[in-house]
């Protein structure tokens, strides 16, 4: 099993580097965002709910998320070779109860792969990406708020990997390529 986190700001490029992963090392995808999105859009109850927070660019709470990973994780059992989680944990909180459900599996995050953008980058890009995603969060104003959050709540998820041993730091600018190649540098050692 190879499980990965792949983990940055909002507009770092997570799922764009998460497709090239999957296709490489047949991984399976949970993305928390995907699934949240495919929630509202079948108008089910959670997506209801987590749409007042997702709207205004703030974090659905953790009891939530926790819960919906629980049962993605059971969903795939041992039908996969391993684990891109995109989005998430998005919370200390989040980390720690990932590494417990794992556990229980004899199973553990192998890599934390950080993409490193630059603040001016990264509103440059969503604001790109708002013109043709249509996605309700890219707005101008909840940008601005996904941003804060990622710096006030998200970015301590760092630490908790730096102390798991397993964070490893892709700070390379350029094109999709050449920084997924630095990625299979990184993963390919597994
Ligand atoms: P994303 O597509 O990963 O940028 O997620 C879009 C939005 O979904 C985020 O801005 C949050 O409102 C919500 N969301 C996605 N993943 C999480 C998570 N792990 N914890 C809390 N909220 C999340």
């Amino acid at each position: 099993m190879l499980n990965i986190v792949i983990f940055g700001p909002p507009g770092s490029g997570k799922g764009t580097q998460s497709e090239k992963l999957i296709e490489k090392y047949a991984l399976t995808h949970i993305s928390t965002g995907d699934i949240l999105r495919n929630e509202i859009e079948t108008g089910t109850k959670l997506g209801d709910n987590a749409k007042q927070y997702i709207n205004k660019g703030l974090l659905v709470p953790d009891e939530i998320i926790i819960g919906m990973i629980e049962n993605k994780i059971s969903e795939i059992k041992n039908q996969t070779k391993g684990v891109i989680f995109d989005g998430f944990p998005r919370t200390v909180q989040q980390a720690k109860a990932l590494k417990e459900m794992l556990t229980k599996r004899g199973e553990t995050i192998d890599l934390m792969l950080y993409l490193e953008v630059c603040r001016e980058e990264l509103i440059k890009r969503l604001s790109k990406r708002s013109q043709t995603s249509g996605r309700a969060d890219d707005t101008p104003e909840t940008i601005e708020n996904r941003l804060k959050v990622y710096e006030e709540i998200t970015s301590p998820v760092m630490e908790f990997y730096k102390q798991e041993g397993t964070y490893r730091c892709i700070s390379k600018t350029g094109s999709v390529e050449e920084i997924f190649h630095e990625i299979e540098i990184i993963v390919d050692k597994y």
